[in-house]
């Protein structure tokens, strides 16, 4: 019988254990072959030394080992922060970014190739969705970037590519290995899930057991400004995603971030911060504004300084807490999901031109 090669850097300990012992090796095997994978960030199972090499050699038969291969690195000459590139087995390409904070390093992850939510403003969902990523290559894209600075990552946000939402079960566990105290033991605390406002899903998510904190993409202070940039806010009104949220606030005790990114003339002046203060004055949790970052295949522009601070001051002197999200990596630019869209650009660009030749 042929037997479906098993994702070994995706499974728990208890799985791994099980998968192990059919192989008829003892129990206390999975545990270092966790340890190699979640704590020493193993890049191949060929530096597991402490295994045997037929142990090793079982492994590579019956299991695949996810690694991600970085096709390119940008470093921002002024802050320190960094974009990958990172390549999947399939040949797709994701991108994540590392950021340095005074409070300790962070890292944005992908959690599909592509998206299907179509949001407006946003670079990574131009093309639709090509798939969801496991919760190995979600993983690997922490362990990469850590592995590679050589700092260790305090903090993770689910706020790259994808809905972390539409791939549920791969975000779940992908959450309980990050947070594992035998693997990177990174506390639930320190990690944010954002979503464009899946109501089942928030509420599964509540039920979950975790202590992440939910960060909800708003945008808007109403369904009508909503709907014009968000295709979701069709599915699932404004009121229906607060009590999801308010739901998961009860059941987590972990106050929310609502994200606003301003956008010239759609959803900046005041008449919309009248709005926002009046639908999160019950809410627990406080405001984010992301001044929007122009994608060059959408007309939107970022609001002025001016309007960004009005805005904020405005939230500010109604009792709503409220931060702007600071631009990391000025230099090595571009919004979210623009790295790998332009690198996908560059190849076709490429392929055309050798058709030429
Ligand atoms: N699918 C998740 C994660 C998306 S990325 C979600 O919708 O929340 C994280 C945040 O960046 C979201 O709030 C998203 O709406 C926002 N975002 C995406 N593209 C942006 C852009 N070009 N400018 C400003 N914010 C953007």
């Amino acid at each position: 019988m042929i037997m479906k090669k098993q994702d070994i850097k995706s499974m728990d300990l208890q799985e791994l254990t099980a998968f192990v012992e059919s192989l008829g090796e003892k129990p206390y095997r999975a545990k270092q072959l966790f340890s190699w994978m979640h704590q020493k960030l193993a890049p191949s199972i060929d530096e597991m030394t402490s295994l045997s090499k037929s142990f090793r050699e079982q492994l590579r038969e019956t299991s695949t080992y996810t690694s991600l291969r970085t096709v390119k690195m940008l470093e921002s000459g002024i802050d320190g922060t960094r974009k990958y590139l990172f390549g999947l087995e399939d040949g797709n390409v994701i991108e994540s970014v590392f950021m340095r904070y005074h409070h300790g390093n962070s890292v944005c992850v992908s959690s599909q190739v592509g998206c299907r939510m179509g949001c407006r403003f946003c670079a990574s969902t131009l093309d639709g969705l090509t798939r969801n990523l496991t919760a190995a290559e979600m993983l690997e894209q922490v362990y990469r970037i850590q592995a590679s600075t050589g700092e260790r990552v305090s903090n993770v946000v689910v706020m790259g590519s994808g809905e972390p939402l539409d791939n549920y079960d791969n975000l779940v566990r992908f959450i309980r290995l990050l947070s594992d105290e035998n693997g990177l033991h990174i506390s639930q605390r320190s990690i944010t899930v954002s979503t464009c406002g899946l109501v089942p899903e928030i509420q599964r998510l509540a039920r979950e057991g975790l202590t992440v904190t939910l960060a909800l993409s708003l945008h808007a202070p109403n369904d009508e400004v909503r709907k014009t940039l968000m295709p979701i806010a069709n599915r699932y009104s404004l009121k229906e995603v607060l009590p999801a949220c308010r739901t998961y606030f009860e059941k987590t005790g972990r106050r929310l971030t609502f994200e606003y990114s301003l956008v010239a003339g759609i959803n900046d002046n005041l008449e919309e911060a009248k709005r926002l203060v009046r639908l999160l004055q019950k809410e627990r949790g406080h405001v984010n504004l992301i001044p929007v970052n122009p994608i060059k295949e959408r007309e939107y522009r970022q609001s002025d300084q001016a309007a960004i601070e009005a805005f904020r001051q405005y939230l500010e002197q109604h009792g709503i807490a409220v931060t702007i999200r600071r631009e990391m990596g000025r230099d090595i630019g571009g919004a979210c999901g623009q790295l790998r869209k332009s690198f996908l650009e560059e190849e076709k660009n490429e392929e055309r031109e050798e058709m030429r030749i």
